[in-house]
């Protein structure tokens, strides 16, 4: 079950590192420029590295995408390279942009981080998921064109992301969606 915490602005945490950030994301963040969290990001990342299933509201611009990005890289530091880690996106434009956020944030952490979206030939990507990816960023048809092909197993993910779920669910992918998640593990923390 997901529920709704509200945490005042004042005890908002007001640095990276005061979020308990491994070195890893420290660094990363320093590189991207950032010196002071968004309010989501101060609200959330504590949340998201608890192991809390959280939904998240706030406009494109507030910094929501490093607000699940960080503690998700945080998370998957050190362990074995399988799919750990998937985000749904409803758009390729979004799935590219999530793509090069977790390849900013992950600089320092040597993760492999694969994008799959439709409109494009299965080949190159099917030669990446493959070679042995820790996330997986992709539009729900071509992720589950590739789960029928057996490109990529789920057995070890921990992290699901529905990204923009609002828009997914407008955008009639919701069968899809079912699909997907009917295929993966039931204990993973959630995110939307
Ligand atoms: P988003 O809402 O996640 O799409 O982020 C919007 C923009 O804000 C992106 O260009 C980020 O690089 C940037 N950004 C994210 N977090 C921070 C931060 N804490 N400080 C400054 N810029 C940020």
């Amino acid at each position: 079950m997901t529920e709704t915490i509200e945490i005042p602005e004042t005890d908002a945490p007001n640095s990276f590192a005061e979020l308990m950030l491994a070195p890893e994301l420290l660094r990363a963040v320093e590189d991207a420029g950032y010196t002071t969290p968004t309010p989501i990001q101060a609200r959330a990342i504590p949340l998201i590295l608890n192991g809390r299933d959280i939904m998240g509201l706030a406009q494109t611009g507030t910094g929501k995408t490093a607000a699940f990005t960080l503690p998700i890289v945080q998370r998957l530091l050190g362990g074995p390279r399988r799919a750990r880690a998937l985000i749904l996106t409803p758009t390729r434009e979004l799935a590219v942009q999530v793509k090069e956020s977790f390849a900013r944030y992950a600089i320092h952490s040597g993760l492999e981080i694969a994008v799959v979206y439709g409109g494009v030939p299965l080949g190159p990507q099917e030669t990446a998921l493959r070679g042995g990816v820790d996330v997986i960023v992709a539009t729900p048809g071509r992720l589950l064109d590739h789960m029928e092909r057996q490109n990529v197993a789920f057995d070890d993910l921990e992290v699901l992301v529905l990204d923009e779920a609002d828009r997914m669910l407008d955008m009639g992918f919701a069968p899809q969606l079912n699909r997907i998640v009917a295929d993966i593990p039931k204990y993973r923390q959630t995110l939307l």
